[in-house]
């Protein structure tokens, strides 16, 4: 057993802490926040780090597929915002990992270049008005007339439509095939005629655009499907595929960031405040949770690298991924909440970063697949007899 962590992981940790102090310190991202508006200069400028390399093999420009690694920088940019993460992760996991995984080699050659350098933004249109969990469901159709495809429907929650370069969307291309056999995944540019996207407002995520996205007779080529026409009704083996393990370790990783740094501006706070004459750190019932909260967060670092170093071991990690799903995002909740309380009333406004990691932490156990998915997951992956 060795918990010690590689020297060249560190190193990035180093490079994106550096980052952020300099381009996305509190009260700048503050700022975006308020403003409800990231500013895609900052994502190009997460590609100038190089780290998009971490999801793309050598032989497109990239350094391997480094989870580990790819874990930690998302891990540390969440300390600053959940949202600054998310920039890297649209391009280096949803498109690094899908790519690579199920990409054909002309759409590896063409994108995965672009993630190395960081200049390409990928979104996710699976969620539809109608369509949650149950993705199989999807009502978004795909039609094949000849040399083109037909794209009709709506989707939902898609985040970062209106600033993505491709939409991974995922459509009912056979409407008579049976269940899981029916689907494909098409790489849509959001700007194509027929495209309308509108934002919809949420209680944080603030600066990421979360969007509705209708598709009224989009026509897009057969090259547009992913994997090439082989895949065509092979959508759901490609969502359900080799990437998805890894995809389950993004959020809790955000959560784990968002929860440190929750947790950081409480431990400091405590200290600076007083009353009755004392230190508040010095009461009890702080002192706890405060104690509680230290120890959860190591709960969830040691359980998350510990799946990121089960799938790049290349070991089953199925029911693993899904309680890491499960615990780390419903426990960063519980400890961003219980921080909140420690700054009192100051918990609860503007001028700390605390009031918007609570309002972005509140996602975590939501999206991504349920707390109550995971635990479904769990319990089926672990082979529970249903009758
Ligand atoms: C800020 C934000 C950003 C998002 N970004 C994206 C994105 O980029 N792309 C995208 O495609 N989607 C995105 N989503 C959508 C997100 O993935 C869905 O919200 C999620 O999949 C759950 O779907 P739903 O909200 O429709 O809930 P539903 O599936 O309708 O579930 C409602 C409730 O029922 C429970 N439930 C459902 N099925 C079961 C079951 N079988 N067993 C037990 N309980 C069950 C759920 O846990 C939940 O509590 C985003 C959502 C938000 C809020």
């Amino acid at each position: 057993m060795d918990f010690s962590e590689p020297e060249h992981i560190t190193m990035i940790r180093d490079t994106v802490r550096k980052f952020v102090a300099r381009e996305a310190n509190n009260e700048i991202i503050a700022k975006w926040d308020k403003a409800d508006h990231f500013p895609m200069e900052i994502h190009r400028k997460i590609g100038d780090l190089g780290l998009g390399a971490l999801t793309v093999p050598e032989e497109y420009g990239g350094a391997g597929f480094d989870l580990i690694a790819m874990t930690a920088v998302i891990e540390e940019l969440s300390k600053a915002s959940g949202i600054l993460a998310g920039m890297y992760i649209h391009t280096a996991c949803y498109g690094g990992m899908n790519i690579t995984s199920s990409g054909s080699p002309e759409q590896k050659a063409q994108l995965l270049p672009r993630v190395v350098e960081g200049s390409i933004f990928f979104a996710y249109a699976l969620s539809e008005p109608d369509v949650g969990a149950d993705l199989a469901a999807t009502k978004t159709t795909a039609q094949r007339k000849g040399n083109k495809i037909i794209i009709n429907g709506a989707k939902r929650w898609c985040s970062g439509a209106t600033i993505a370069d491709y939409l991974l969307l995922l459509v009912k291309s056979d409407p008579d095939g049976p269940r899981y056999k029916n689907l494909s995944f098409l790489l849509v540019p959001p700007t194509l005629p027929g495209i309308s996207i509108t934002t919809v407002e949420t209680m944080g995520q603030r600066g990421s655009p979360t969007c509705d996205v209708i598709f009224d007779n989009v026509e897009v080529g057969l090259d547009a499907i992913l994997g090439g026409e082989a895949m065509w009704n092979q959508g759901w083996s490609q969502l359900a595929g080799p990437a998805l393990e890894a995809e389950k370790l993004e959020v809790p990783a955000m959560a784990l960031g968002v929860a440190e740094a929750a947790l950081a501006e409480a431990w400091e706070y405590s200290q600076q405040r007083s009353q009755f004459g004392q230190r508040i750190c010095s009461f009890q019932s702080i002192r706890h949770k405060l104690a509680d909260a230290k120890t959860k967060v190591q709960a969830c670092r040691n359980m998350l690298y510990w799946a990121a170093w089960l799938l790049q071991e290349g070991r089953p990690a199925a029911a693993e991924t899904a309680m890491t799903k499960l615990f780390v995002c419903d426990t960063c909740r519980d400890v961003v909440l219980s921080c909140q309380q420690i700054l009192g009333a100051y918990g609860y406004a503007e001028g700390f970063s605390i009031e918007r990691h609570v309002r972005d932490v509140l996602v975590y156990p939501i999206y991504g697949g349920s707390s109550a998915i995971q635990l479904n997951n769990i319990a089926n992956r672990l082979g529970l007899p249903k009758a």
